[in-house]
């Protein structure tokens, strides 16, 4: 059966560190490697998600979720043509429940943030509320993956760390509608200070392993 991988990502502020399109790079490149690992194609990233969570904050770029679903959709049934299964695989978690249900034969959906959770506790040096957005994970991975991308001296202090529900870790559960503005003044929703290239390697290869794992 031939499979090829679609990424799927966003366009939002992602702190005063780290790019807009932190979640399309994370997506794309985690992407290629699946895609060679596997001996299969990747196409490239859909760059815009839903994102209105983000929306206070200059640069972030929206799409409506029946957007976002007719669009993926309309990708998977051109890919399709040509391909026997598509494998989507999301690195943002405002896209997730748009998507989640875009399982069949013949599309897979997967979410990092499934596998993240398995991956994050033994790696972790922030206690709960030091992951969410822009935190210790993301700008790990961005300090790997593309580190002339990531300003280190803007890393700041605010950390927010209160917002424990919003760590995938935490057993409380997210508030609908919630918003960064509300959290956080600098958009940073957890601990950056606690990220470094060698931890975002060990997240990048583990979440390799997880998602073939997951494929088969
Ligand atoms: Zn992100």
């Amino acid at each position: 059966m031939k499979s090829v991988i679609l990424p799927v990502g966003s366009t939002e502020q992602h702190g005063p560190h780290l790019p807009l399109g932190t979640d399309s790079l994370i997506a794309q490149r985690l992407c290629e490697a699946l895609a060679a690992e596997l001996k299969i194609d990747s196409v490239p990233v859909l760059k815009y998600g839903v994102s209105f969570e983000h929306a206070d904050f200059p640069g972030t770029i929206s799409i409506q979720p029946e957007t976002l679903l007719r669009t993926v959709k309309g990708i998977c049934e051109s890919l399709l043509e040509r391909y026997q299964r598509v494998i989507i695989i999301n690195t943002h978690g405002g896209n997730t429940a748009t998507l989640r249900n875009l399982k069949n034969e013949k599309t897979t959906f997967i979410d990092l943030f499934d596998s993240l959770i398995e991956i994050i506790a033994d790696i972790r040096e922030t206690e709960i509320g030091g992951i969410c957005h822009a935190c210790e994970i993301e700008t790990s991975l961005m300090l790997y993956l593309e580190p002339s991308l990531v300003r280190r001296e803007k890393i700041t202090d605010e950390i927010v760390k209160y917002v424990t529900p919003l760590d995938p870790q935490s057993e409380r559960q997210l508030p609908d509608g919630w918003k960064t503005i509300n959290y956080s003044k600098s958009g940073v929703i957890g601990d950056p200070r606690k990220a470094t290239p060698q931890k975002g390697e060990k997240i990048f290869k583990a979440l390799i392993r997880e998602i073939i794992k997951s494929i088969k």
